[in-house]
């Protein structure tokens, strides 16, 4: 029979890296690396302990069902997860931690040769194509601009070079994939970093082997 008691669910790249050395604080080595392997489930140095790939997108899913006992996300992905869910605090996912990795920021960018700030200022009704809808209508509906939302899955960069949009609403790193595609950025809308989310079930019931685990992460983040 399985001897795992324990499932932690992350999405392949930049949140997989920089949860790895947390993990590590915490007593716990993942075994083999997804990169190079094409298993969704990873085995760790502990037999009671696994890792679930997942998409970004899907890891407040996983954590919300029980499929998965804890998960790291973006703030973005969760704020957008709730949202589908009927607002913040409707989805009841235990958030103990800000684990201030993958981080970076909410922006919106335009076309260079677009004048944004003097469209705010007129009144413009502006086309706004993003994957983060309820963060922007959030955010436009703040500062009181009118805007059309165009759901995107990826490469929104794409929207306002073909005349589909005026402006996106995205992650910016170094900004290097906004240069890269003249695009600037125009506004920040907030700061992104990466959320320990916990089964409030499994917090409960699986509480000895959850509860060693969050303290390391919280002395490794701290
Ligand atoms: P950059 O070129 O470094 O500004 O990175 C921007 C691209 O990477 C955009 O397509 C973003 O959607 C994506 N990106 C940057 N940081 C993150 C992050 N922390 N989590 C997810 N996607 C990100």
């Amino acid at each position: 029979m399985s001897q795992v008691k324990l499932t932690l669910a992350l999405s392949k790249g930049r949140i997989f890296e920089e949860t790895l050395p947390l993990l590590r604080a915490a007593g716990i080595e993942v075994l083999e690396d997804p990169e190079k392997s094409r298993k969704l489930i990873l085995p760790t140095n502990r037999p009671d302990v696994q890792v679930v790939l997942v998409r970004a997108s899907d890891v407040p899913t996983y954590v919300q069902y029980g499929g998965a006992d804890l998960g790291v996300c973006g703030k973005d992905t969760l704020i957008e997860h709730e949202a589908e869910w009927g607002g913040a605090g409707s989805v009841g996912l235990y958030q103990p931690l800000d684990l201030k990795i993958a981080k970076c920021r909410m922006s919106v960018a335009v076309r260079a040769d677009f004048d944004y700030a003097s469209a705010v200022r007129q009144g413009a009704r502006l086309k706004v194509a993003t994957k983060y809808v309820a963060i922007a209508r959030e955010f436009f509906a703040s500062k009181g601009v009118h805007v059309d939302l165009i759901k995107l899955y990826g490469s929104m960069e794409l929207a306002p070079l073909t005349g589909m949009a005026d402006a996106i609403v995205d992650l910016v790193s170094t900004g290097n994939t906004l240069k890269a595609n003249h695009l600037v950025e125009v506004e920040p809308i907030m700061d992104i970093s990466s959320r320990l989310v916990v089964n409030p079930t499994a917090l409960k019931v699986k509480r000895e082997l959850l509860r060693p685990i969050l303290d390391a992460f919280a002395r490794a983040t701290a």
